[in-house]
């Protein structure tokens, strides 16, 4: 059996590469009571600001067995988003790297079923869930528990040899497989992530983020009207901000993505300042068609620039 293991193991980690990810780990599934303290420490300060569905569902969030019947295995994706396009007006309201094109989740959802499939028919049959952002689940503390990297100080997961923008995803099966380790931490004495942070949101040690200060939550998930306090702080981000990840040092790793769907409309990076002042429900629809910035409709995308002034 033990020989099995190690042979489905690596099948399934050569399949996934083999599709595209940037990397694949494996954990036991079980209870992750560390993440579980961290996690109710956060709802209790009140860090999910309106994103009220992060206190939902805690026991599923922090246990996978209980999410997916007779879970044996979390296995731990990274999908590379990275981009050095950049928007050519450098007056203009920026906008998210892994926003600019095609929906992720969409794009995923297709290959982690084509990975549940290949396990299913050609290794052994199983039973489980395929997820990305879609349900309760802890997808960071995974894939550093799967040694896919560590939790940074701005609290997203570093690579050492990729960096850190990659969307994560998970398949959880009923499948008994070779597990991974968690890797040392090397963020060392770096800051720069905590001291670029426009609006303060990560804690001046690190490891802690507020997300109801995190303009990717203020320019997205946040419904009403974004705070007073926050004008002049929004570093002129219309949707998403990758500050953090743009300063961490780690990041002189990574590499373009190699992902068409994930191309911009050919014209977003070409709007100017005016463009983006004058946009009309129209030119949104062209630009962001099946985008992840559909997500605030036009007149979320609206009030985000209105705000920057
Ligand atoms: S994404 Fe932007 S606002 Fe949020 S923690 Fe990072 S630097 Fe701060
Ligand atoms: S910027 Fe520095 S402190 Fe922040 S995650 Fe990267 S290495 Fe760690």
């Amino acid at each position: 059996m033990s020989l099995d293991k190690a042979i489905f193991t690596r099948k399934i980690k050569d399949k996934a590469i083999e599709l595209g990810f940037a990397g694949v780990g494996i954990s036991k599934a079980e209870r992750l009571d560390l993440a579980a303290e961290r996690l109710q420490n956060w709802l209790d300060k009140g860090f999910h600001g309106e994103m009220g569905y992060m206190a939902n569902h805690f026991e599923k969030r922090v246990d996978p067995t209980l999410l997916v019947d007779g879970a044996k295995s979390v296995i731990s994706l990274m999908y590379n988003y990275h981009s050095e396009d950049k928007q050519i007006d450098k007056s203009a309201p920026k906008i998210s790297k892994y926003a600019r094109g095609k929906d992720y989740h969409f794009i995923l959802k297709d290959r982690l079923k084509t990975l549940f499939n290949f396990i299913h028919e050609e290794i052994t049959p199983i039973t489980g869930r395929v997820f990305t952002d879609s349900a309760p689940v802890l997808e960071r503390d995974w894939a550093v528990r799967s040694g896919l990297g560590w939790r940074g100080k701005h609290t997203l997961m570093v690579n050492p040899k990729k960096g850190s923008y990659f969307f994560l995803a998970e398949l959880i099966i009923d499948l008994e497989l070779e597990y991974d380790s968690a890797m040392k931490d090397y963020c060392g004495t770096c800051t720069r992530c905590i001291d670029v942070c426009p609006t303060d949101a990560i804690d001046p040690n690190g490891y802690e983020m507020d997300g109801s200060k995190c303009i990717s939550y203020l320019t997205i998930e946040l419904k009403g009207d974004i705070p007073t306090k926050f004008e002049g702080k929004m570093d002129n981000w219309m949707f998403g901000c990758d500050a953090c990840q743009d300063v961490c040092p780690w990041n002189r790793f990574s590499t373009p993505h190699q992902e068409p769907e994930f191309l911009p409309h050919p014209d977003l990076l070409k709007m100017t300042k005016d463009d983006w002042n004058n946009l009309t429900q129209e030119r949104f629809s062209e630009l962001f068609k099946k985008s992840p910035v559909k997500r605030t409709k036009y007149s979320g995308l609206k009030r985000n620039i209105e705000f920057l002034g």
